[in-house]
């Protein structure tokens, strides 16, 4: 038995606070590298030692395999737990770990050099009997061999980098006249990448589901599954959100995977926590193998909450050679659990990356859900290293439950300083579609134009569906002879089995904002109208009373959020990490009322409002009128409503008559103003 005393971890960010928290179960003295970007970083803080790397840049410091055993030799520590990404799967490690006596968290170099190359990774699962993705799988990379081979495979294909890893050169192909300029750009990126620029070619399977099992084996050569992992949720080939168990496969497809994921390890004679990838037909259900990860997953706690393990207190056990502490059958789970990768970064703007410093951070108290972050308050986010700064996770007896625990999760999360992708995960999770079987092309079907957070208009609508539920509420329901009717802020139309009509108008700086409203029972939608322009929403929301104020879950055209409101008569609050704004809404009285007096010492002139219908025209030329006479009325969204003369005087002109349709914005009627005569003393 090697004991392991102290440990350095070689990595940075979440991953490297993730293990600490193992380390410190065990008793193990932790120790932080760093680079000198992060100086502050929480992992240096947090670990028993830090030691200082090297320059920002990762090939200088996290990718430097020697200066990183060089820091491990001076502070004298048993082992190196890698993490994930930078030197997890590096073979140049692992032998400067071997020459110089640490031990190295992590299975043996031969398992990493056969299962590092897709192409041989894939002839050994062929060997083994395990289906892969039909396609080319040889050495030779001549360009007409694979010109010839790509037309065997038949398209659409996949170009894949055999070294690859996080989508790198990767290219789909559609046609024959699109593969050597594919070709050619896949190669040049593993080259970039990876050093070596050897491709395989694969079917490209379009309505795919990505399916992974956890494994884990012992130097006794004791190997067990801890259950599977969808990943499907995927934007450029890189996992968003997962989970496990995968939802909706059936007890002999998973069984399947099982089995197939056990075999390979054996053959390999495991040692450590591994990832066996396949790839599932969503149609059929057949299943290929796509690839071994040997290495800790970014998406491991998902396993943990549901067996219950924690992974890397096992391969610390298993580094120091001991055996697994259960059989396969004493490996149960429970429940579900779901993660988001919170990132920093723009989902409407392309996904572009954020860099800057945090200056408000608050992790959400929620019960059942996991935190897994690698930053704080003040930390900063460099352009040297991934985006990810923390993952959310949620475990629930149900997928569904999960699925809501998260989406509260992410509401709570307060980041403030950088943009992240936090409203974008919520929207993910809370669409109809997340309930049903899931592909890779989740993200594209569910956003085709690409995400875009709320505006003000959908806020705007937002806060009229609150006011007009809230109405509704305490109507009980029967809209004749209520409250609801004869509150002078809104009006409503309800014949019977027709759906309620209500109007709005919404005060802003300069101009008011009409909103209608059909629907009722927190279902509407929402028309708004500013002007000329006109947009319209269809929301659902549910109320949650609460002290004071409430929380509405909020649903606008798919995609959901949680708002913190207060209404106070007629005035909507809508509160959240984004936003603190009031609504004003106003009955059209007032609207025009206010009009009526802002106009009377500057305007002479009755202009329309809104578009409408004049359905009484009251003062002809000549009449003499007083300021507040009624002097026409203009139907507008199945509501009368009266326009008043802005000032006293002799009507001059009347630009409209009864039946006239007009837009927002037409002048109507003209005055000349009375003109005080001062009394001559
Ligand atoms: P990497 O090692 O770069 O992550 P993988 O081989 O693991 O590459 O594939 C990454 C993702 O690409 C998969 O999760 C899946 O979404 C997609 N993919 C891979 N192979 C195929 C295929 N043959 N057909 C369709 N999609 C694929």
């Amino acid at each position: 038995m090697k004991s392991i005393k102290r440990l350095l971890i070689a990595n940075r960010g979440e991953i490297a606070c993730r293990i600490m928290r193992s380390c410190r179960l065990l008793g193990i003295e932790s120790v932080a590298v760093f680079s000198d970007a992060d100086r502050e970083a929480k992992h240096v803080r947090l670990a028993d030692r830090a030691v200082h790397i090297g320059a920002s840049a990762a090939t200088a410091s996290y990718l430097n395999a020697e200066v990183i055993v060089n820091a491990a030799l001076n502070i004298k520590v048993d082992a190196i737990h890698p993490g994930y990404g930078f030197l997890s799967e590096s073979t140049e490690l692992i032998r400067r770990c071997e020459e110089n006596d640490i031990t190295f968290v992590g299975p043996s170099l031969e398992s990493i050099v056969q299962m590092g190359s897709k192409i041989n990774a894939k002839s050994i699962a062929i060997d083994l009997g395990i289906a892969t993705v039909p396609g080319y799988n040889g050495d030779s990379q001549a360009v007409p061999e694979l010109l010839a081979e790509a037309d065997n495979v038949g398209f659409p294909l996949l170009i894949k980098a055999s070294a690859g890893g996080g989508g790198k050169g990767m290219r789909i192909v559609m046609d024959k006249e699109g593969f050597e300029a594919a070709l050619t750009q896949a190669k040049q990126e593993a080259l970039n990448a990876f050093g070596d620029d050897k491709v395989l070619l694969e079917k490209y399977i379009v309505r795919s589901r990505h399916i992974e099992v956890q494994v884990v084996g012992d130097s006794q050569g004791n190997v067990c599954h801890l259950f599977d992992r969808e990943c499907s949720i995927q934007r450029n080939y890189q996992k968003v959100i997962e989970e496990a168990p995968a939802g909706h496969l059936s007890q002999e497809t998973r069984q399947g995977l099982f089995d197939c994921a056990v075999k390979l390890a054996q053959h390999l004679n495991y040692q450590g926590a591994g990832t066996v990838e396949f790839i599932v037909d969503a149609d059929t259900q057949d299943y290929y193998f796509l690839e071994m990860n040997t290495r800790l997953q970014v998406e491991h706690p998902t396993t943990e909450m549901v067996t219950g393990l924690d992974l890397v207190v096992l391969q610390i056990q298993i580094a120091q050679g001991e055996s697994l502490p259960f059989e396969q059958s004493d490996v149960t789970i429970e429940g579900h659990a779901i993660e988001a990768r919170v990132n920093a970064e723009d989902p409407s703007n392309n996904y572009l990356p954020e860099i800057g410093s945090i200056n408000l951070y608050r992790e959400p108290q929620v019960a059942g859900l996991r935190v897994d972050s690698g930053v704080a308050q003040g930390s900063s986010i460099t352009p040297f290293y991934d985006s990810m700064v923390a993952k959310v996770i949620a475990c629930g007896d149900a997928r569904g439950v999960a699925a809501q625990k998260l989406v509260q999760g992410l509401g709570d999360f307060a980041i403030a300083g950088v943009n992240t992708n936090r409203e974008f995960l919520m929207s993910l999770l809370s669409r109809p579609a997340f309930h049903q079987e899931l592909t890779t092309q989740y993200i594209e079907n569910a956003f085709p134009d690409g995400w875009q957070p709320w505006g003000e208009d959908v806020h705007a609508a937002i806060a009229a569906v609150v006011l007009a539920t809230e109405q509704e509420e305490k109507s009980t329901g029967d809209f004749s002879g209520t409250p609801w009717q004869s509150l002078s802020h809104w009006r409503l139309t309800a014949d019977a089995g027709v759906p309620a009509v209500t109007q709005l108008y919404l005060q802003e700086d300069d101009s008011t904002l009409t909103i209608k409203l059909v629907g009722g029972k927190g279902r509407y939608r929402v028309t708004l109208m500013k002007e000329q322009e006109t947009s319209e929403f269809s929301i659902q929301l549910n109320l949650k009373r609460g002290e004071g104020s409430s929380q509405a879950e909020v649903e606008v055209s798919g995609s959901r959020g949680v708002l913190d409101i207060v209404i106070d008569d007629a005035k909507v609050y809508l509160s959240s990490s984004k936003l603190n704004r009031s609504y004003p809404f106003i009955s059209l009285e007032e609207d025009l009322l206010k009009e009526a007096s802002a106009d009377a010492d500057s305007s002479n002139v009755i202009v329309a409002q809104m578009p409408g219908l004049i359905t009484d025209v009251l003062i002809s030329e000549g009449d003499i009128v007083q300021q507040g006479d009624n002097a026409l009325a203009i139907e507008s969204m199945k509501l009368i409503n009266s326009v008043v003369a802005p000032c006293s005087g002799t009507v001059s002109k009347v630009f409209c008559e009864a039946g006239d349709n007009v837009e927002s914005g037409t002048l109507l009627v003209e005055i000349e103003p009375l003109v005080e005569i001062e009394p001559s003393v």
